[in-house]
């Protein structure tokens, strides 16, 4: 047991008898979405960079390939990659907000990436950029990342 801070490896410690692990979707999406984005100033955009990003340097992966397959088992979405000539590019398929109602100009995912951010940063030991560029709540037929490297 660490004595000061939490770790991700502490976060699967869980002693709930008739609950278990689970929560549903819509609390995430609550905390996420009423709580952060439409809780906090200019919907939580500093905030949100900060948060994702230490949650992402305190994910234990070591490859790009571990980050997306940790995505997938935590079921905030299935992600594949796209390779371009200078970027790359991350497709969310099943995102945790796909079904939302469509709010146009809205891109909701912004902790997520940040999320990614924060790993690829530790990852590849040096600074990368995550920006969304499409999101299912935008209207668009998924969520998708630019990744510059
Ligand atoms: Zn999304």
């Amino acid at each position: 047991m660490s004595a000061e801070q939490f770790t991700f490896d502490d976060m699967k410690m869980v002693e709930r008898a008739k609950l278990g692990n689970k929560v549903p979707l819509e609390l995430f999406r609550t905390i996420r979405l009423i709580g952060m984005y439409q809780g906090l100033p200019l919907g939580g955009r500093g905030t949100t960079v900060t948060i994702g990003r230490k949650i992402g340097e305190n994910l234990p992966v070591h490859t790009l390939d571990d980050l997306l397959a940790l995505f997938e088992e935590l079921r905030i979405g299935i992600p594949k990659v796209i390779h371009g000539e200078h970027t790359m590019k991350i497709v969310i398929e099943d995102c945790f907000c796909s079904g939302l109602p469509v709010l146009e100009g809205k891109f909701v995912c912004d902790l997520e990436g940040a999320i990614m951010e924060g790993a690829l940063n530790k990852i590849m030991d040096k600074r990368v950029s995550v920006r969304e560029i499409k999101c299912n709540v935008n209207g668009d037929e998924h969520c998708e990342y630019e990744v510059r490297l």
